[in-house]
């Protein structure tokens, strides 16, 4: 077949340091090999594509633009042929034999940097043809270039210091590469094992795959073609087959951007959030691509936290194939294309959340967790987050609620602050002792249902220049309103609290009049600086250290109510009936602020009261 003799040449000294480490590597990740040689066959065809549209005289200008793969297990061997743009005899030995390209070198770099023979770079980088050698007794690359008049070639080696290249006839345009297994590595020679492989890799490489004849990637690069030719079905097959979910997602969003950087991105949530069904936590799922060929099926460090889940694909030609975590200017890359999505994932939710009210509702009762966790702790999107939270509260009906924004509309111009209770639902917020004294002063209150709530209120802290206040904290002021006739006087007061103070002892930090009591007698305020209530019933449920700490309780009476004026007729006239009563008082309040914690002490004291009356 040859029309030459083979001729030898040494590799580079750099490729010999390259391949020496390649195949003495113990790599455990070999499969990637398939992945690199598929990826190259992707790049040799797309740019043949390119070629097609500037050049007329292309060799074989009719074939089919495909990647075939052939196994023979009897045989160990792997084939992978493309018909791509091929390599002339200057070509293999400029892309074969130096260190001319991206990938390999950053490798270099790296090893350089570091003096550890570290396999797991290989990993990190890729080692793109090179990696072949991982798995390879040795490497035939049949290549016959895209130009009418080139002749085509076989380049061999096995991976020790040189390389031949033979002129062959015969051979049609494109590259094949066909590796010799090493024994140990026969595996590569199953069409089981290579379709699992493909399955991984490259399911979405653009151009036909075919292994042993059989074509295996039947999703193509939908996040790649116009918006407008895809149908829904089709988007909801990809993310089915993508996210290895068996219903259609509940949202998507599909855009491409060019500047800062060529992203195209399609993006999906799904129905249901499992995390709030009390399944494990969700692992960041959304794919990396670079031009159609998976750089990292689950990124960790593309997207923030709280887009953990988020599903679908993120495809940027900025990138590179062998791109690297280890290094700053890659890193700081992923964090710029990370910011780009995020960025623009918020403005399609804000965008739902106008256009598509009751859509973005239903989003939000799914994953609204997740916007407020991001709220939380995510600073640099935290004001996109907060306007995108929402909240019941005590002017909305039930199950209605309002974002932030809405509140600041309805503040009045003395309102400086936002305020908000944390309860377990409507009915106990509604019910206890805190909410009537902003009910008699107009004044709006958000109510947070969630556990997580108060953290991320706390975390959030102010909206809209308006500082976010819990209604029940201890140094809320209020404005004074008219008080109602019958009040006991202020002398009176004075006495009563400075009583109630005494008999309560130290079960009660302060015992004040209130400003803010309308219908009840008393209520409870946790006066402790270090742990709200809430917290405290929390660190309670989950058992924490803390609880044993004593509570901090202040207690505001009310003058005006019938109760007060009879304890202070009672305390002088019968004082141990009258301490009782104080007791529970006190008791009463802290059930309603659900900070009773030890009611085992009222029922005798219930019993006794009972007695006297
Ligand atoms: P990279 O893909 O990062 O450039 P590789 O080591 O994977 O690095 O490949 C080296 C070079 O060899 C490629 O840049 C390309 O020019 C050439 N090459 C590899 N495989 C093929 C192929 N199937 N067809 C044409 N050229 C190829
Ligand atoms: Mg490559």
């Amino acid at each position: 077949m040859s029309t030459s003799t083979p001729q030898k040449f040494e590799f580079q000294a750099e490729i010999k340091q390259l391949l020496d480490i390649v195949i003495h590597s113990l790599y455990t990740e070999k499969e990637i090999f398939v992945r690199e040689l598929v990826s190259n066959a992707s790049d040799a065809l797309e740019k043949l594509r390119h070629t097609q549209l500037t050049e007329k005289d292309i060799l074989d200008d009719k074939v089919a633009l495909e990647i075939n793969l052939t196994t023979d297990d009897q045989a160990k061997t792997l084939t992978i042929q493309d018909t791509g743009v091929g390599m002339t005899r200057a070509e293999l030995v400029e892309n074969l034999g130096t260190i001319a390209h991206s990938g390999s070198k950053a490798f270099l770099k790296a090893l350089g940097e570091g003096d550890q023979k570290n396999t797991s770079l290989i990993g990190q980088f890729g080692v793109g043809f090179y990696s072949a050698f991982m798995v390879a007794k040795s490497v035939k690359v049949y290549a016959r270039s895209w130009r009418t008049g080139e002749p085509g070639h076989v380049w061999s080696s096995d991976g020790s210091g040189s390389y031949e290249i033979e002129e062959v006839e015969g051979l049609a345009r494109g590259s094949k590469i066909v590796i010799e297994l090493k024994d140990e590595c026969a595996e590569y020679a199953s069409d089981g094992r290579i379709k699992e492989i493909l399955e991984r890799y490259s399911a979405f490489v653009s151009f036909p795959i075919n292994l042993n004849g059989k074509h295996v990637n039947t999703v193509t690069a939908l996040w790649l073609r116009g918006k407008n030719e895809i149908k829904d079905e089709e988007y909801n097959e990809f993310y089915k087959f993508q996210a290895h979910a068996y219903e259609d997602p509940m949202l998507r969003l599909h855009f491409s951007a060019d500047a800062p950087l060529a992203i195209n991105a399609l993006l999906f949530v799904p129905q249901e959030n499992t995390e709030r069904m009390g399944f494990a936590r969700l692992e960041p799922s959304v794919a990396l691509y670079c031009r159609k060929v998976l750089i990292d099926a689950a990124p960790k460090d593309l997207l923030p936290e709280w887009l953990r889940f988020l599903k679908g694909v993120v495809d940027s030609e900025d990138l590179t194939l062998n791109i690297s975590r280890e290094t700053m200017q890659d890193k700081a890359l992923i964090d710029k294309l990370g910011k780009v999505i995020t960025k623009r994932f918020l403005k399609f939710l804000d965008e739902e959340a106008t256009q598509r009210p009751d859509s973005f509702l239903k989003f939000y009762a799914q994953f609204g967790i997740f916007l407020k966790e991001g709220a939380a702790m995510d600073f640099t999107h935290k004001d996109q987050l907060v306007k995108l939270l929402r909240f019941e509260s005590s002017l909305t009906d039930k199950t209605k609620s309002t974002s932030l924004a809405d509140y600041v509309t309805r503040m009045g111009s003395e309102q400086k602050e936002i305020y908000y209770l944390v309860g377990a639902n409507r009915t106990a917020i509604e019910s206890g002792p805190y909410l009537e004294a902003f009910k008699a002063r107009n004044l709006e209150v958000l109510f947070c249902y969630e556990p997580v709530d108060e953290y991320v209120m706390n975390n959030v802290r102010e909206f809209d220049g308006k500082k976010l206040i819990a209604a029940d904290h201890a140094d809320v002021k209020l404005a004074e309103i008219p008080k109602p006739e019958g009040a006991l006087s202020e002398a009176d007061t004075k006495t009563l609290t400075a009583w109630i103070k005494e008999s309560l002892g130290d079960r009660v930090t302060e015992v004040k009049a209130s400003d803010r009591l309308v219908d009840s007698p008393a209520l409870a305020i946790n006066s402790d600086k270090f742990m709200s209530a809430h917290m405290r019933r929390m660190m309670k449920a989950m058992n924490k250290d803390g609880v044993d700490l004593p509570q901090r309780v202040n207690l505001e009476i009310n003058p005006r109510s019938a109760v007060m004026k009879r304890l202070f007729e009672t305390h002088t006239a019968a004082p141990e009936k009258a301490k009782l009563v104080a007791e529970q008082i006190l008791d009463n309040a802290l059930i309603s602020a659900g900070m009773l914690e030890d009611a085992t002490p009222m029922v005798a004291r219930m019993y006794k009261l009972l007695e006297s009356v």
